[in-house]
């Protein structure tokens, strides 16, 4: 099984004047503080690099890479933290960076897990944001765009780790192989990481 693009979802200028717009509320929120910006591998590179530098305001960096337990098409929640953070946020202002909200279970254990290291303001920022998410309670400040309940690539999304480099936002086509089995939609979700 494999997959294919099927149509442009968002396009490339769509998303450089939603990711320009963002940058422009972080910038005002943030004034002159300092922040730490803590992106989610791998899927957030393009939309962290792309947001940063358009930041007025003093920034560092630092990395999560994580990975879901189960082998439901859904991630269950419990959070396997592949990669942590190299530094101490006690008492830093960061915002998370991810590239989409699916179920919200991911982004909730890390904001959990970051909380509880004391940071002086802790916020999200996902690119992209499903409907799904209204299920938890999770509080994500910026979002970019909110999109039907279709599993997208591009713009550092990936399926099967392909797809990723895209320009844009496109909804995927899984083209099933000679056993007639599916593939986006029995994708674990370690394997959407
Ligand atoms: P959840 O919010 O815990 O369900 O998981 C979110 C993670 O699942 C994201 O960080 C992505 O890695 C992955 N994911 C969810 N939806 C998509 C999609 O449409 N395309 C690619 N990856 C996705
Ligand atoms: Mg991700």
């Amino acid at each position: 099984m494999s997959g294919e693009i099927s149509d442009i979802l968002i396009t490339e200028d769509d998303l450089k004047a939603r990711v320009a717009e963002l940058a422009a509320e972080i910038n005002s929120d943030y004034a002159g503080r300092p922040v730490v910006l803590v992106g989610i591998l791998k899927g957030a590179f393009i939309f962290l690099s792309d947001l940063c530098r358009q930041l007025t305001v003093p920034v560092s960096f630092d990395f999560m890479a994580v990975s879901s337990y189960g082998s439901g098409t859904k991630s269950c929640g419990v959070v396997r933290i592949l990669k942590d953070l190299d530094t101490d946020i006690t008492g830093k202002e960061v915002i998370i960076v991810e590239d989409i909200i699916d179920s919200g279970l991911t982004l909730n254990y890390l904001h959990k897990s970051l909380r509880a290291r004391h940071p002086a303001s802790l916020e999200i920022c996902s690119l992209i944001r499903k409907p799904e998410t209204d299920k938890v309670h999770l509080d994500a400040k910026y979002v970019g765009f909110a999109i039907p309940n279709e599993f997208v690539v591009g713009y550092g999304l990936d399926y099967a780790q392909q797809f990723r480099n895209l320009p844009y936002i496109a909804r995927l086509r899984v083209v099933r192989d000679n056993n007639g089995k599916n593939g986006a939609a029995s994708r674990t979700a370690a394997a959407r990481r």
